[in-house]
Parts: C-alpha cells; sequence; structure tokens
C-alpha cells in the first residue's frame, strides 16, 4: 500500500489545487451504495453513502494535511470544523479534472468511487480499483479511536524515543524487527517498502528480534527509516503496482530502490530470498542481513 512519501506527494500535489475551494456536493458510486446495502460499508465507513453525500455538501476544504499514510481534509462550514479522513488502502487514487474522461487510465476511470463537484466547477475524484481505501466523515480523531494511537511523525523530535519505548514493551520486543517498524503505533507511515530498504542498509536480517537490537543499533535503525522516507519524498515517492500520485502522476524511488522486488543482492550478488513476516512477504540478503 502507499507509504508515507505517496502519501506526502499526493498531499503536495492536491493542496495548491483544492485548498480554499467549497465541495459544492458529492456523488458516490452504485459500488458504493450496494456493498453498504449487503452490510460491507466499501470505501465509505461510519456513515451511510446517502448522509454521506448530505454531510459533505457546501464544506470548504481549509486545509490538507497528511498524518502517517492517512490524508486529513480539513473542513468547514460557518464556525464548525470536520475531518475527511482518507486512507489510499492498496489503490486509492485523486485526480483534479474538468470531466471524468480526462483520466486516461481506463483501470482508475473505471472504478471511480467518489466524485466532489467543487464550486469552481472542477471535479475532485476519487478512484480505486481494489477498494481498500477509505473516506471517513469526522468531527475530531477520537470519532475514530486507531488514530488517536498513532505514533508521532517520523520527523517530529519526539519520534525517536517514541520508537525506542515502544519497541521495549512486551508486546512488541519478541517480535520480529520488520514487523515492529511496520507498525503505526511505533513508527508512522513505513511499510514494506520502506521497511525492506532500511534494514538492507543496515545488513539487518528482517526477523531478527526486536529485543536483539541494542539501543543503538535501533537509533541508527530509526535515522536509516527517516533517511530512507525522506529521499523518497524528494523523489516523488515510488510508483509501482497502482500507486499513483494525483492525475496519474509519478515518482521515481521505484529507480532507487535496492532490495525491495530485487531477486540479486545489489552488494554480494547472491540470490535474494523471501519470507512472510506479519503477514507481508519480506525480501532480504541471506549473505548480507544478519
Ligand atoms: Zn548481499
Amino acid at each position: 500500500m502507499p507509504e508515507l512519501p505517496e502519501v506526502e506527494g499526493v498531499v503536495r500535489d492536491l493542496r495548491p489545487i483544492v485548498e480554499g475551494k467549497t465541495i459544492e456536493s458529492v456523488s458516490l458510486s452504485d459500488v458504493v451504495y450496494t456493498s453498504h446495502e449487503a452490510g460491507k460499508q466499501a470505501i465509505v465507513k461510519n456513515a451511510k453513502p446517502s448522509q454521506f453525500e448530505l454531510l459533505v455538501r457546501d464544506m470548504k476544504i481549509d486545509k490538507l494535511e497528511r498524518r502517517s499514510k492517512y490524508i486529513f481534509f480539513h473542513l468547514k462550514k460557518n464556525d464548525e470544523r470536520f475531518i475527511l479522513v482518507n486512507h489510499l488502502g492498496m489503490s486509492g487514487a485523486w485526480f483534479v479534472v474538468n470531466d471524468v474522461v480526462e483520466i486516461t487510465e481506463e483501470k482508475f476511470r473505471k472504478h471511480i468511487h467518489a466524485i466532489f463537484t467543487l464550486a469552481s466547477g472542477e471535479l475532485l475524484v476519487y478512484a480505486d480499483i481494489r477498494r481498500f481505501g477509505e473516506l471517513r466523515f469526522i468531527k475530531e480523531l477520537a470519532d475514530h479511536p486507531p488514530l488517536l494511537k498513532m505514533a508521532p511523525e517520523p520527523f517530529d523530535e519526539s519520534a525517536c524515543d517514541f520508537f525506542l519505548t515502544q519497541s521495549e514493551k512486551p508486546k512488541f520486543a519478541k517480535k520480529a524487527i520488520k514487523e515492529v517498524i511496520m507498525d503505526g503505533q511505533v513508527i508512522s507511515g513505513c511499510g514494506n517498502i520502506y521497511a525492506t530498504e532500511a534494514l538492507f542498509k543496515l545488513f539487518i536480517h528482517p526477523g531478527r528480534v526486536t529485543s536483539d537490537l541494542n539501543r543503538e543499533k535501533k537509533m541508527e535503525l530509526f535515522q536509516m527509516i527517516c533517511d530512507v522516507l525522506q529521499e523518497s519524498i524528494d523523489s516523488g515517492g515510488s510508483t509501482i503496482s497502482d500507486y499513483r500520485s494525483i492525475n496519474g502522476g509519478a515518482g521515481t524511488m521505484q529507480h532507487r530502490l535496492k532490495m525491495y522486488g530485487k531477486k540479486q543482492c545489489v552488494i554480494c550478488e547472491a540470490n535474494t530470498e523471501s519470507i512472510v513476516i506479519g503477514g507481508r512477504t519480506s525480501t532480504y540478503c541471506p549473505q548480507c542481513q544478519k
């Protein structure tokens, strides 16, 4: 799924286009409606589709913010403030167009699930091929408690200490280091791609038990994760699978990855191996990573 740098790229691209604009109306797809009737709640969470369409109407998009892998649309109506929380899931993508025919990639055009008509006349379109993404209208973070459990932003001053403290808790200390650094309650926004890269760069086997790493090594790993995330933000994120920036835009970090998706180690040329950790495939070099 898109990780912190990819979501940051979407927010940076979307911000100048939609901030300050008013949502005149919103229309959700038939798929969203029928899934709710079947009790499955595709895309739109915590509200019925018809309610959601009414709630968001006439809201001004005051500010866009990224928190971990979420996009927060801070909305305002008169003096009341709300947040439309979006998670891109596996393949969520945003477009700003005058007409949906401008969305050139058919796989996205065929899977449009929300069209926000802005007062400017533009359409803010959310497409999601696999429908694991979310749109959630809330008044405050406490309305969706998992949001309160998010680790601080990795670039915040407190984030490294938070990581060290969390990683020492019994619940995490006995787990594989890769599973721990990918947990949003330990570090915000680091998923499979950047966890794989950071561990490889420090020659740490992804299956190493967390308590096995001393404090210095953990601090070094935390810094490496920040470096890899920053490098990716600067490259516009990794455009792999169905990740896109807005309007189908692409980043270049996928060309800079050293281990994720590789068959051979770039250092020793050994064949890479894969193991499943915390339900995710983890690629590593059996020679370099111990
Ligand atoms: Zn190697």
